[in-house]
């Protein structure tokens, strides 16, 4: 595999696999509470869908719409105010600095049935975490004397997930290391080796390995000979509008069903101007159309749920990324964070940015229920404990942010 052979093995308690919101929230909780963590990561960080994600902590927005709310959408409900903890430097991960791109997310319906109906439940069912808008506080985009909807203030922030990747990387300095890929061999669960980005061969011996790779998942576990947890792809096609337009725009479209027709966020490209980052309904249908036709579908959306925007000189993309999960009957989309064990592997997928917290919660039970305890409280095997000496953490940049994508 190296140019040379591996020497002698590094030890450490968790040996994480992917670097995206997952590994990364993961690596600094486990560090924090005393774990002898290391995270290796085969391309960039945030590379999969971290980078993608829209940013939004939802607080389980779509269960009030479907008009049930359930012991998962409750879980889920806690996320805004977690995140809210980290993000003001009170709670670990200690997220001071990272950008919040806005304090709510705001759901609007316009004047069709259907989606006055999906209003009327939001409202119903949110109290507490939503308020309805009175005209002087809507956003730019709806200050416009054709608009006769209403618009709800979701209790979910919305951040900058390049911000975020930097910020966790930095909590958890020269412990993360990147690796070449194919270069991984197990020699049983918890016993492989690698070649670091440096050439260098390594052998570890880890107490627990953690998967945590988003769609690479399926591949780790082949590697380690593992047939499951099985997981399943939700492809999505993203759209990306560029120019003269609101830059304050985070707001979920209600339709007539229980996915909002449209999502959209604002972010700016590398030389300041916003982009319009669109999702929801429009991207999962959006798979079957090409790229040509999601963009005219896209600006015929736009032009149906906010008629009076100018769309002159905006340039358009697309984005194809799929969604990782674990798999589901019929595909259906998974509600919670998913954390499995089996012989001392851990395969982690939190299935939303917003429900990291709560899939590096159940990971630390599960360790903690297997009667596992950080090295140092457990007094010390006397093992050299060398693992974080990584070196500069290689971030992909956000998706907008590179110019190719605008060709
Ligand atoms: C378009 C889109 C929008 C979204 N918007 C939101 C949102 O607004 N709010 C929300 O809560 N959720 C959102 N999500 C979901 C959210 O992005 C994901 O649930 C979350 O980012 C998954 O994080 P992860 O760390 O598990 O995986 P990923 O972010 O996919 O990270 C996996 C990492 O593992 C690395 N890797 C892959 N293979 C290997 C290997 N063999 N060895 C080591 N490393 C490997 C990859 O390079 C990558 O860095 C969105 C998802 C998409 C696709």
């Amino acid at each position: 595999m190296a140019d040379a052979e591996p020497t002698s093995p590094h030890h450490c308690d968790v040996a994480i696999f992917g670097g995206g919101v997952a590994g990364l929230w993961l690596l600094a909780s486990l560090r924090h509470a005393g774990w002898d963590a290391v995270l290796f990561e085969s391309g960039r960080v945030g590379e999969g869908q971290t980078r993608h994600a829209q940013g939004i902590i939802h607080g389980g927005t779509k269960y009030a719409l479907a008009g049930k709310l359930t012991a998962s959408s409750e879980a889920i409900a806690a996320m805004p105010a977690r995140w809210r903890a980290s993000l003001a430097g009170e709670a670990w991960p200690d997220l001071t600095g990272v950008r919040v791109l806005s304090t709510h997310q705001y759901l609007w319906s316009t004047r069709s049935p259907g989606s006055r109906l999906a209003g009327f439940f939001a409202s119903r069912l949110m109290r507490g975490r939503t308020h309805r808008l009175d005209p002087q506080d809507y956003p730019e985009a709806f200050r416009h004397a054709d608009f006769r909807g209403q618009i709800y203030a979701l209790d979910e922030p919305v951040i900058d997930t390049a911000s975020l990747l930097d910020r966790l990387a930095a909590l958890s300095p020269g412990c993360i290391h990147h690796y070449a890929a194919d270069s991984l061999r197990f020699d049983d669960a918890t016993h492989f080796e690698l070649r670091l980005r440096s050439g260098e061969a390594r052998r570890y011996s880890a107490r627990r390995v953690v998967f945590a790779a988003g769609a690479g998942n399926a591949e780790l576990l082949a590697r380690a000979g593992r047939e499951g947890p099985a997981m399943q792809l939700r492809p999505l096609k993203m759209v990306m509008a560029r120019g003269q337009l609101p830059g304050d725009l985070f707001a979920h479209c209600l339709g007539a069903s229980v996915n909002p027709r449209l999502t959209i966020t604002s972010h700016r490209d590398a030389a300041g101007e916003v982009v319009w980052y669109l999702g929801g309904q429009l991207a999962e249908e959006g798979v079957a159309r090409s790229d040509g036709a999601q963009i005219d579908h896209a600006r015929a959306e736009l032009r149906a749920v906010l008629p009076w925007l100018s769309l002159d000189g905006v340039e358009w993309a697309t984005l194809d990324i799929d969604r990782a999960e674990p798999r589901q009957a019929r595909g259906r989309r998974p509600d919670d964070a998913f954390v499995a064990e089996e012989d001392g592997i851990l395969t982690v997928w939190p299935t939303k940015l917003a429900l990291a917290p709560r899939a590096a919660d159940q990971l630390m039970s599960l360790l903690a229920g297997a009667g596992l305890a950080p090295r140092g409280q457990a007094g010390g095997r006397g093992e050299q404990h060398e693992t974080c000496d990584g070196g500069a953490v290689d971030r992909a940049p956000l998706p907008w942010q590179e110019e190719q994508r605008w060709k």
